[in-house]
């Protein structure tokens, strides 16, 4: 089947949704949710979950469970999961492939195409990684497309009759990025983006947790270290009282000893104030990319018709009161922040597929920052290096091919070594170094013998550079491959192979296993009293899962879960979801 499905492959929460019947629609997960957590998990026999089961396991073995790896895509960085070794590329991979299972569950075919959004801010080395994530999970990965993008399509698609400029301001879990948009007669036209791919609402959560710590003389980084289970649980409660700011405006922090286990008479108490002065740092940094969007689109904020908020992040009041306060009108809210991104998502995958109903759309994208090459300068005889020379500006608009003419330094040299990078900084070395491209068998001749640099930024955010030789016609190339992350196709196959010995928890079961999970992390939250009452119910409707007998398993689990109620820790599953409510969500604003 050709049909292409979006993926909106979040720090915290992955979505996945299909263009269908004229309308971009959320497909649920086997929870009937259709937020999965971005958190993998290992089973104690080695088998892998993904999503709210692995989320429960966190809590209780964060040792065995990874999660915020979109933080890590694109580094050389090793993440431990059990007593085994992870890229955040792998991890990702196995996220899109339960996403993959959940579609395919939904349309009743299967599915080997994707488009799947990053953040716009992400470089080159994590847009491979993106990509290559993709392909380890067997999917052809159509396009990747920019998270904020994504998002103006929502809204471009159902309002495209109109004529305004917007701004979409999207914090999610990790990253941040701002985009400067313009709709006009069903053109979206992308005017510039700025952001930060290691700022999101994890960091405000951070904050909070060792501003608790900070109180018991511990730093996060220790604690993490050498005491996991009781930062995990900590975790959470932040994480719960962060949220309840939105609705409640003051919430309470229970502090959990060092085995995990609560005592209530420990309790931090937050409200909107506090929590303001906590985060006031991550403040000031939401405030520069801001800026330059409308700087470099030569924009005051006035001239901005409307502002969109996406991403979880932004119902944080402290947020929207400083977006209403910059930009002096109250920001829109007409979409879920959670599920506006992958709605866009399968607009775009329309768009590729040549739907009908999308017919009208066009839609430009620029490159978020500058691309370019180290030179060095010659003061009147004394030559100095680690210049940066610009070949592509940033905020330029998408697929863009640009040349520029670089000469030798000295007379019959034979090579040249091309140094990549993006950024915006004078110099090389404060900006990010891409990869590297050697240019060889240069023929003699004098200093300054030329040589021709392409740069190509294509529709993916990937970026191609080409060198020639006008004196031979001799052409290199390369796709930049600086990191190990970045694997070759011998690498990925073997990658693919690897990934294939891990077996994926049932899906069928899943539900079942997460119920386990749940109860488990709650064994740890009842008192003492009632703790083994509740491992009881718990072995009861383990032990009957293995049955095959369906009575005893559903009165093992009415059983649980009454249990579970009683102590007053419900489990609360969402039901299946409305199909009205997938396409298009448009009742979902959620302030
Ligand atoms: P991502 O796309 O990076 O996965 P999401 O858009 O799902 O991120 O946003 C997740 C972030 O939003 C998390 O850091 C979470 O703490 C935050 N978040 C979600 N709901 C709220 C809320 N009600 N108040 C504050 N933060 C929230
Ligand atoms: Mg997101």
């Amino acid at each position: 089947m050709d049909v292409i499905v979006g993926i909106d492959l979040g720090t915290t929460n992955s979505l996945c949704s299909v263009f269908k019947d004229g309308q971009p629609k959320l497909i649920p997960n086997t929870h009937g949710s259709f937020l999965t957590p971005s958190v993998v998990g290992l089973l104690e026999d080695g088998q892998v979950v993904v999503g709210a089961a692995a989320k429960e396991l966190r809590v209780t073995h964060p040792d065995r469970t990874a999660s915020c790896f979109k933080r890590s895509m694109g580094l050389d960085r090793v993440i431990e999961m059990g007593k085994q070794e992870f890229s955040a590329t792998k991890l990702s991979s196995l996220v899109l492939k339960s996403l993959r299972g959940d579609a395919e569950d939904f349309l009743g075919h299967p599915v080997e195409q994707v488009v799947i959004t990053v953040p716009a801010y992400f470089n080159d080395n994590q847009r491979q990684a993106t990509k290559q994530a993709g392909e380890m999970a067997g999917l052809k990965v159509r396009r990747i497309i920019n998270e904020p993008t994504a998002a103006a399509l929502t809204y471009g698609f159902h309002d495209r009759d109109s004529e305004k400029h917007l701004m979409v301001i999207d914090l999610g879990g990790g990253t941040f990025d701002v985009t400067l948009m313009e709709i006009f007669e069903g053109t979206l036209e992308i005017i510039s983006t700025a952001g930060e791919s290691m700022l999101g609402g994890e960091d405000f959560t951070d904050r909070l947790v060792s501003t608790v710590l900070k109180k018991e003389g511990l730093h996060l980084e220790t604690a993490e270290m050498t005491q996991p289970v009781r930062t995990a649980r900590l975790r959470e409660e932040c994480e719960n009282a962060k949220r309840q700011l939105m609705t409640e405006g003051k919430s309470r922090i229970r502090l959990p000893d060092e085995a995990g286990t609560f005592d209530d008479s420990k309790v931090f108490k937050l409200n909107s104030a506090v929590f303001a002065k906590i985060v006031e740092p991550l403040m000031k940094r939401i405030k520069d990319p801001i800026n330059r969007a409308l700087r470099d689109g030569d924009f005051g904020p006035e001239k901005i018709d409307d502002v969109i908020l996406v991403g979880g992040a932004t119902r944080m009041p402290v947020l929207q009161g400083f977006v209403t306060d910059f930009f002096e009108k109250e920001p829109l809210v007409t979409y879920n922040p959670d599920e506006v991104v992958a709605l866009g998502a399968a607009i775009q995958a329309a768009l590729i597929g040549d739907d009908a109903a999308v017919d009208e759309i066009v839609m430009t994208d620029v490159c978020p920052f500058t691309l370019g090459v180290e030179v060095a300068k010659d003061f009147g005889g004394r030559v100095s290096s680690g210049y940066y020379q610009p070949v592509i500006h940033r905020n330029t608009t998408i697929p863009v091919s640009r040349e520029e003419q670089f000469g030798t330094m000295a007379a019959n040299q034979q090579e040249v070594l091309l140094m990549v990078y993006q950024g915006e900084s004078r110099k090389v070395a404060d900006n990010l170094c891409l990869g590297e491209l050697r240019i060889v068998d240069i023929p003699p001749g004098p200093a300054g013998t030329e040589i021709l640099v392409r740069f190509t930024y294509d529709l993916n955010g990937l970026l191609e550079v080409e060198a020639m030789l006008p004196s031979t016609g001799k052409k290199f190339n390369t796709v930049l491959t600086n990191h190990s992350s970045s694997l070759s196709s011998v690498e990925l196959k073997a990658a693919v192979r690897e990934m294939q010995k891990l077996k994926f928890y049932p899906r069928d079961e899943l539900r079942h296993r997460r119920l386990v999970l749940y109860s488990e992390r709650m064994v740890g939250e009842v008192g003492s009293f009632h703790r083994q009452q509740l491992e009881d119910a718990i072995d009861v409707f383990e032990h009957a899962m293995t049955l095959g007998d369906r009575s005893v398993f559903d009165s093992a689990r009415l059983s649980l879960l009454m249990t579970l109620e009683q102590m007053g820790v419900g489990y609360d599953e969402p039901d299946e979801p409305d199909e009205d409510l997938a396409g298009g969500n448009a009742a979902g604003g959620s302030r």
